[in-house]
C-alpha cells in the first residue's frame, strides 16, 4: 500500500445530523450527506478541501448523464456556485427520487391543460 497523504474522515452532516462514514460504495470521495444530499462547498477538485466557502450546498436538482448514472446538481447558499456529483451506493433512494420529482410536483406552468395549443 502506497502511503496516504490525506486521511478520509467520517463527518457529521451540518443540515441534518446525519453520522455520515467517510468511505461508501461507488464513491472515493463523499462529499454529500446520502441522508438529506446536502454538501458543503470545500473541494475544487474532489476531496482537495481547498476551497474556503464552506457554505452548505443544496441539491437543487437530478442529472442524468450519457451513461444513465444519475448526479445531484449542487448549488452553494454562500456564493451561488453550482456542481455535478456522482451519487454514492448508500445515498438514500426516497431523497433521491423526491430531488428528481421536484420539478414535476411543482411546476412553473400550468399542467392541467395539455392540449396542442394549434
Ligand atoms: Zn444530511
Ligand atoms: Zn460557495
Amino acid at each position: 500500500m502506497s502511503h496516504k497523504s490525506r486521511i478520509e474522515a467520517d463527518f457529521t452532516c451540518i443540515v441534518c445530523g446525519w453520522k455520515v462514514p467517510a468511505l461508501a460504495f461507488g464513491t472515493r470521495h463523499r462529499n454529500h450527506c446520502p441522508r438529506c444530499l446536502w454538501s458543503r462547498h470545500l473541494d475544487e477538485e474532489p476531496g482537495d478541501r481547498r476551497i474556503s466557502c464552506r457554505e452548505p450546498m443544496e441539491p437543487v436538482a437530478i442529472e442524468v448523464r450519457a451513461d444513465g448514472e444519475w448526479a445531484i446538481v449542487h448549488r452553494c447558499r454562500g456564493c451561488g456556485h453550482l456542481r455535478a456529483n456522482r451519487i454514492a451506493g448508500d445515498d438514500h433512494e426516497r431523497s433521491l427520487l423526491a430531488l428528481a420529482l421536484r420539478p414535476i410536483a411543482s411546476p412553473a406552468f400550468p399542467i392541467d391543460d395539455l392540449r396542442d395549443p394549434g
